[in-house]
């Protein structure tokens, strides 16, 4: 069996399970082999009903007391049922498994695994257990079983044994050789790709996924030093002319540049219009104004006659920014010409847009990634700026530069990296810093409360709304089929009960990624317009989104959620001059005792963020939650991960040097193999 054999090939994955397998992108052995797992149950043994202690996971063999109930509600079948030993009673209760009644028989015993939760007149119930025989759950206890992201329709358990006969099938040559093993004491691959899906115990999960995170570290910072190499020869032959309409646009600005921002903008400047090309960051913390620097160098390049474009990493911003450039033209009678390219316009209107990129008719192209990259011809394209570059791979970043001879490249980015891991991560980019928030803003006011704390933030809301401003609602996404979701708000009925909760007179819209492109986008622009009071969103409005009017931020859940990713998501507000407010509420009791959210409450400095969760995490720690809203990797977490990162790095220094050689194929194979998430 070959890494890049289909996934057919596997004893038992016929035409249905192929289909789900390919949902979650898995269309090859290899790619299965290289799915690895979010994280893994421990199965302990079974404890007595009155052992149950509320808010943890836990196994319990009950017997089924009475026949169980079968309702429906909002559409769902709802199994309810009582359960109960010589110890104590539970009430369990399944959505969407109506099934599951014909095994449940009154007096029969089974073990039921799952989150016990504090129910009304101290009883204790658990939702959506799973349910075990007693010799099913024998055979698992003790064990460490692997838990992978699901699609409705397949288990952890069908994974993991389609994973078991690809590793049995697979092959895993090392192009490490030992002494390389040794020296940065890492286990062979082989080794790696056994343990992290099939681990006996914490350490070999540490030790397999510190080999994994090195090789994905290596492939990325090899391709990353490379083109440093390249960069560094990369000559314009056309240095772009200082032009007096920048000066004219920061005079015309609705507001006061700031130091920072005025001495990036001169650092910028100066690579435009020097002979080797530029591959800056600017590095800034939320709402520290990197746009204006964009609009700025594509008015230069305009005022050239030259082209320029920015690309970001969702439609919705893509969106925001063309409406930006488009006012700011409007009110300094700038003349630019913007173009917005996005994937829900009409193929007649893209074909018109290309059209006009082509002739040169439009010279300032804004629109997501994926379609400036792949079809646009330019006449004369100058600068390329990625918004939000860690949502971007190495590899975007190259094909890039391959459009235009030799464009200058313009990177933003609000993750706040540490100076050494940004000269490691960010090799081949100069790094300007925007250390300084605008004037106008006053520090976002936050609080940690737990769920009784609802009504409370709902009356807040109103009150907001009724003074003219608005809110975000933001909900962790449900994944179905996962143990765990269990009380988890999801978008769509969470905006139902708040419609109920709140006055009829207050406009709630709704906004989660499985809507269409072209529906985020409506939905986006009458937030924008001030026609939404309320938005209920997943975290597709965590990148840039810039409504200035918005002013309160409810985050449910808020422990669900990365340190970082809640930093980007407050984000959203304080970015006008009125006060600002980020609710986190946490989905248990604990609220303000919370220790990782309290971080959060503290203090709205990115930086300090970062590092306080860091310390938090604690090396050790292999389960907690990933960051998110950084440079994202397979596996790799670049605070996490931090001296593997070095490391890594260290040796790609070597490899590019010539001091040591992989085979090139090798490293090929394995950057394919654990892709760089592009979002
Ligand atoms: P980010 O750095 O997060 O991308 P934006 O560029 O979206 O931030 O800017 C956030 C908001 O601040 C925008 O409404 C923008 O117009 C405004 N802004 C930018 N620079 C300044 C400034 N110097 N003074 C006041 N407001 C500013
Ligand atoms: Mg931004």
């Amino acid at each position: 069996m070959q890494a890049d054999n289909s996934i057919t090939t596997v004893k038992g994955v016929g035409a249905k399970t192929t289909a789900l397998f390919s949902k979650l992108h898995i269309e090859t052995v290899g790619q299965l082999a290289a799915y690895f797992p979010r994280g893994y149950d421990r199965f302990e043994p079974p404890v007595f009903a009155s052992e149950l202690t509320p808010g943890e996971l836990a196994a319990v063999r009950l017997c089924i007391v009475g026949t169980p109930s079968l309702t429906r509600a909002r559409g769902m079948a709802v199994l309810h049922a009582q359960a109960g030993d010589a110890t104590g009673r539970l009430r369990l209760t399944w959505f969407r498994m109506p099934y599951l009644k014909k095994t449940l028989l009154p007096g029969s015993w089974h073990v039921f695994r799952g989150v016990v939760r504090q129910g009304a007149q101290n009883s204790l119930v658990m939702e959506q257990p799973r349910v075990f025989s007693a010799e099913e759950y024998g055979k698992l206890s003790g064990t460490f079983q692997p838990r992978y992201g699901l699609t409705p329709g397949i288990t952890s358990h069908m994974i993991s044994k389609c994973v078991r006969q690809a590793l049995d099938q697979l092959e895993f040559p090392d192009y490490l050789n030992q002494k390389l093993l040794e020296q940065y004491r890492l286990i062979p691959l082989a080794q790696a790709m056994e343990k992290i899906h099939f681990p006996k115990d914490e350490e070999e999960v540490r030790q397999a996924r510190r080999r994994l995170v090195f090789d994905e570290f290596l492939a990325f910072l090899v391709q990353i030093k490379r083109q440093k190499a390249i960069n560094g020869q990369l000559l314009v032959d056309r240095p772009l002319q200082p032009s007096a309409e920048t000066k004219r646009l920061i005079e015309a600005l609705p507001y006061r540049l700031t130091e920072a921002q005025k001495r990036v903008w001169g650092q910028i400047e100066k690579d435009l219009e020097s002979h080797t090309a530029m591959n800056r960051l600017v590095q800034g913390d939320v709402g520290s104004g990197k746009t204006v620097l964009a609009f700025l160098a594509l008015v230069l390049c305009s005022e050239n006659g030259r082209q320029g474009c920015l690309m970001a990493p969702t439609e919705v911003l893509a969106a925001q920014h063309f409406e930006a450039l488009t006012e700011l033209k409007e009110r300094c009678g700038l003349r630019i010409s913007p173009i917005l390219l996005t994937g829900s316009m009409t193929a007649k209107q893209k074909r018109e847009a290309y059209e006009k990129i082509r002739q040169g008719q439009a010279d300032a192209v804004i629109g997501t990634h994926a379609l400036i990259q792949e079809k646009v011809e330019y006449r004369d394209l100058a600068l390329v700026v990625t918004d939000e570059q860690h949502r971007f791979g190495v590899r975007q970043r190259e094909l890039l530069s391959r459009k235009g001879e030799s464009t200058h490249v313009l990177v933003m980015s609000a993750t706040p990296i540490p100076r050494t891991l940004a000269i490691v991560l960010y090799g081949d980019l100069e790094v300007s810093v925007l250390d300084e928030l605008p004037q106008n803003r006053l520090p976002i006011k936050n609080c940690v409360v737990n769920p009784s704390f609802r009504r409370k933030a709902y009356a807040f809301i109103e009150a907001q709304a009724q003074a003219g401003h608005q809110t975000y609602v933001i909900c962790p996404m449900v994944e179905e089929g996962e143990e765990s979701s269990e009380g988890l708000e999801n978008v769509t009925d969470y905006a139902e009960k708040l419609r109920e909760a709140l006055p009829d007179t207050l406009r709630i819209g709704t906004l989660h990624g499985r809507m269409k492109a072209a529906d985020k986008q409506r939905v986006m622009e009458a937030f924008a317009a001030g026609e939404i009071d309320v938005l209920v969103s997943t975290t597709v409005i965590e990148v840039g989104i810039n409504v200035p009017n918005a002013t309160v931020m409810l985050v449910e859940n808020a422990e669900r959620f990365g340190l970082a990713q809640l930093h980007q998501l407050r984000g959203r507000v304080g970015r006008g001059d009125a006060q600002s407010f980020c609710i986190f509420m946490t989905g248990d009791e604990s609220g303000g005792k919370n220790k990782r959210l309290d971080v959060l409450n503290k203090s709205n400095d990115g930086f300090f963020i970062a590092g306080e969760d860091l310390k938090l995490r604690g090396p050790g720690d292999l389960f907690g939650i990933r960051q998110s809203g950084d440079l994202e990797f397979a596996l790799g977490d670049i605070y996490q991960d931090s001296d593997v990162l070095l490391l890594a790095g260290e040796l790609a220094d070597r490899v590019l040097c010539g001091e040591v050689e992989l085979p090139e194929k090798e490293l090929g194979l394995f950057g394919r193999r654990i892709d760089y998430r592009t979002i």
